[in-house]
């Protein structure tokens, strides 16, 4: 148990888990990815942790850069926009993962691939490490996914409440 702020958070998904199914989705991306250099893509600041325990055991070479998104209002109605933030390599002809912490709407995803795909890369996919499939508002091709959970909010392994709860080896979730 570990309490933030005003707020108290459970168990839900164990350090081991984590580690299993990350090593499982590694494998998955040895084989799919085999013969090519893919461009890790880590979207700052949740993914850190994801990205660093997926890397661990991938065996194909790879590259890893890190962006972070900054939100503002567009000029239309339609809501938020995404801005890029420091990705300064070119991305053209390359095969992209783009590792993402969590899908909850798909906007945040939906924006930079989106902004990704127009610089021409050769080929993109999204590993994430949770996806809350009741959320999704935006269509989204998720191509490795760690755990499919509920619709709840949830904390740790890089995923925070106010900035605060990132380092926690398990995943808690709001009680
Ligand atoms: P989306 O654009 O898919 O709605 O939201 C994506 C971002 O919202 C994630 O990258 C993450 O930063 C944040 N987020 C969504 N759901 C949760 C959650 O359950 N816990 C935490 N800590 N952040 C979340
Ligand atoms: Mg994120
Ligand atoms: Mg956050």
């Amino acid at each position: 148990m570990l309490t933030i702020k005003d707020k108290t958070f459970v168990p839900f998904i164990t350090s081991e888990s984590i580690q299993a199914r990350i090593q499982e989705l590694a494998e998955q991306i040895n084989q799919e990815y085999a013969g090519k250099q893919p461009l890790l893509v880590v979207i700052l600041n949740g993914a850190f942790l994801f990205a660093a325990d997926l890397a661990k055991h991938l065996t194909v070479p790879c590259e890893i850069t890190f962006l972070r998104v900054s939100s503002y209002k567009g000029t239309e109605s339609t809501g938020q926009l995404k801005e890029i933030l420091g990705l300064t390599e070119s991305i053209i002809d390359r095969d992209l993962i783009v590792i993402e912490d969590i899908v909850d709407t798909g906007k945040t995803l939906h924006d930079i691939c989106n902004q990704l795909q127009a610089q021409k890369p050769a080929s993109l996919t999204i590993a994430t490490l949770l996806y809350k499939p009741e959320a999704l508002q935006k269509p989204l091709d998720l191509h490795y996914v760690g755990f499919e959970i509920e619709n709840r909010f949830v904390l740790g392994y890089g995923l925070d409440y106010d900035g605060l709860g990132r380092n926690t080896p398990d995943i808690l979730v709001l009680e």
